[in-house]
């Protein structure tokens, strides 16, 4: 495939399972990959928390001469894919590209912010710092700095299973009105229509219709790389491939024939940010 454009999730895919930011090998990389082609990160995070602890360390690592391009090629979807973001130079700051709205037909953001806040208060809480338009949860271990991950995976898949039982609640049809994403670390309900494969075909538009560049109609021509493609994952629908050509780097690969993994020579699978420098070094 000639890749034209490439999507990252952040956590688990960028970075390794339990960090917060990507190392320098990753970071260079990716600075690389953006003197080259359109890059967009695609992730449950919000945009503050996304420039603060993700895209302060890229740019440690990008050199006056490099910044003018990666700048340039530099795109966020954030809250799962329900906004999407283009990076203007010209103002040094994100501008909107999409956003979709939260189906206050299936019930209030607040009020269901308020029911969730007490069901999972056992596992974790609602993270009520500035996101936009989803509903998120964190595990107790949200704020320590170094948790034993695999205690926050556990607690994530708790937190998953509470907001299931609350949702089918509220109405068995859920799933036509939003998604559930466990990413391992935390979990997002975002809009069924602004989950990430709208994420991957409104990157798909934007760069037809400002930029000029040429997709089939799945946009196959833009690789989408996620660390968590299993059903209830929040790349689920990411590494769908409805939009895209999907790469997983996460420990379970489901059963999807257009799901492909990174490997090494002999065979064996490689796993987060080591399987994603691996795949971004076949685009170099
Ligand atoms: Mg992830």
């Amino acid at each position: 495939m000639n890749f034209k454009a490439a999507m990252f999730d952040f956590d688990g895919t960028l970075t390794e399972k339990g960090h917060h930011s990507p190392s320098k090998e990753i970071a260079d990389a990716l600075v690389n990959l953006s003197q080259k082609m359109p890059i967009g990160f695609c992730t449950g995070r919000q945009l503050e928390s996304f420039e603060r602890r993700a895209l302060s360390k890229l740019l440690e690592h990008v050199s006056d001469e490099e910044r003018p391009r990666f700048m340039e090629n530099l795109y966020l979807f954030s809250e799962n894919g329900a906004i999407g973001y283009d990076f203007n130079p010209a103002i040094k700051d994100f501008e909107e590209i999409y956003r979709i709205e939260w189906p206050s037909e299936f019930i209030d953001r607040e009020k269901l912010r308020t029911i969730l806040n007490e069901e999972v208060k056992e596992y974790g809480e609602i993270l009520y710092n500035a996101h936009k338009i989803v509903v998120v949860m964190g595990t107790k271990f949200y704020y320590e700095d170094k948790p034993a991950i695999d205690k926050v995976y556990e607690l994530a898949d708790k937190i998953y299973d509470v907001v299931l039982g609350v949702l089918k609640k509220i109405n068995p049809d859920y799933l036509k009105y939003v998604h559930v994403g466990n990413s391992g670390i935390g979990v997002i309900i975002s809009p069924a229509n602004g989950d990430k494969d709208e994420a991957v075909e409104q990157f798909g538009k934007f760069l037809s219709e400002n930029r000029g560049m040429k997709f089939d109609s799945k946009y196959s021509e833009i690789l989408t790389a996620g660390d968590s493609a299993q059903v209830g994952g929040n790349d689920f629908y990411f590494l769908s491939g409805r939009f895209g050509t999907p790469y997983s780097v996460g420990e379970i690969l489901p059963d999807n024939p257009k799901l492909q993994s990174v490997k090494d020579e002999n065979g064996k699978r490689i796993l987060h940010s080591k399987g994603t420098l691996k795949l971004i070094q076949t685009l170099l």
